[in-house]
């Protein structure tokens, strides 16, 4: 067994969640810098969610609970799904809350891998999955999605699921992190063929599913309901990334499965949080809308102050990140441009092979910060890159 030491090890996990903490770090240090690297909504959890949490501390709501959650919340959140997917599961039995996806993906790979097996991650992705997938001795195997958009195409996942069959699970997330892509119901359906002609399992990692732009979010639990787990929580729908809730729903027997990790590893959610986010899924389905709006204003700006700065994107319809490639004649790799960048502009925004493979020669700008700070970041970008061609 190795120790998690080892996992985190970038050597050996390919993803530099280290490296990214160092960098935030640095930016943090220095007041003067904008920093465009946070993943987190930079919005106020809405009142109405923290009176919930006050109520429950007042009336003494904060004793242990059962590990699967409060059934009120896992009610409340399983009618939020229905209403804004369509989507059909059973509270009692097909639906689990987690401290947050992040411990809804550790426990479910735990619940759904075995030594030896292998987890299929499409690539630039979330720092997490490589050490996750390691962590259950599974190999995690990348699928560099660089030359298509930064889009999964069904020929590629084919070609890959057709020479690995120790793949088990496909751990996918759209609206994604980092590259902001997301995917419509038919670029779903031909991935879902895919998956079931070779019976591979999917976790679909679907945290940004209420910030999607152009379209609907459609959840790939509606496409193949029966070989999906579902993670989703309330993190970034209602800026509650410190409550840690997130819910994990699937089919009934690996959810009883992904119930015992979660019991070993946490006893329950806190009851506090959970309260919080039964009424967030009970009465906040504005909430993520209003939040919507002013994301997409301020990624309309961020995206056209970077096209003219000759930064292309991918279409970034989801989330909130710009996925920007360095112009062809900046000869600076990412790690460099972007040390260099925060060095001398007091700009932090992070290098894309942070996020592994195909996210080399990218960076990754979050527009969850307000618009000054973009506007600000539009005006040091453009000072470097004019700066860097009197080079
Ligand atoms: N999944 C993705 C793709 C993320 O980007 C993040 C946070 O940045 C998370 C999960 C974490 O979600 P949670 O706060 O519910 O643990």
């Amino acid at each position: 067994m190795k120790n998690l030491v080892e996992f985190m090890n970038p050597d050996v996990v390919a993803i530099k969640q280290q490296e990214i903490f160092k960098f935030n770090a640095l930016a943090k240090a220095n007041n003067n810098v904008v920093n465009m690297t946070v993943g987190e909504p930079d919005f106020a959890t809405p009142d109405h969610i923290k009176l919930a949490a006050i109520h429950a501390i007042i009336n003494d709501d904060t004793k242990y609970t059962v590990p699967e959650g409060d059934h009120a919340l896992l009610r409340a959140a399983a009618n939020y799904l229905k209403v804004k997917y369509d989507l059909n599961y059973d509270p009692e039995t097909e639906m689990i809350t987690t401290l947050g996806v992040t411990e809804g993906v550790f426990s479910t790979l735990n619940a759904l891998l075995t030594t030896g097996d292998q987890v299929l991650i499409p690539a630039p992705c979330y720092t997490i999955y490589g050490p996750d997938a390691g962590f259950d001795q599974a190999e995690p195997i990348y699928l560099d999605t660089s030359k298509s958009e930064f889009k999964v195409e069904p020929t590629q996942l084919d070609e890959v699921l057709k020479t690995h069959p120790r793949i088990k699970v496909f751990l996918f997330n759209y609206p994604n992190n980092p590259t902001g892509v997301t995917y419509n119901r038919n670029e779903l359906e031909k991935l879902a063929d895919v998956l079931k002609k070779y019976n591979v399992f999917v976790v679909s990692d679907e945290i940004y599913s209420e910030l999607t732009y152009s379209a609907k979010h459609y959840s790939f639990a509606k496409i193949l309901p029966k070989q999906t787990i579902l993670l989703n929580g309330v993190s970034k729908s209602h800026a509650m990334t410190g409550w840690r809730i997130g819910i994990a729903c699937g089919p009934k027997e690996i959810i009883e499965q992904i119930n015992k990790i979660h019991e070993l590893a946490t006893t329950a959610v806190s009851t506090v949080s959970q309260a919080a986010a039964t009424e967030a899924f009970k009465n906040g389905f504005d909430d993520p809308i209003r939040m919507r709006k002013q994301y997409q204003k301020r990624r309309d700006v961020l995206l056209s102050g970077l096209e003219k700065l000759d930064f292309y994107c991918p279409i970034p319809d989801g989330a909130f990140y710009l996925f920007a490639k360095i112009p062809e004649g900046m000869n600076q790799d990412d790690v460099a441009f972007a040390k260099d960048l925060l060095a001398k502009e007091n700009l932090a925004i992070l290098p894309g092979s942070f996020f592994g493979e195909g996210g080399a020669g990218h960076l990754r700008l979050s527009y969850a910060a307000s618009m000054d700070n973009i506007q600000s970041a539009l005006l040091k970008l453009a000072d470097y890159v004019s700066n860097y061609s009197k080079r």
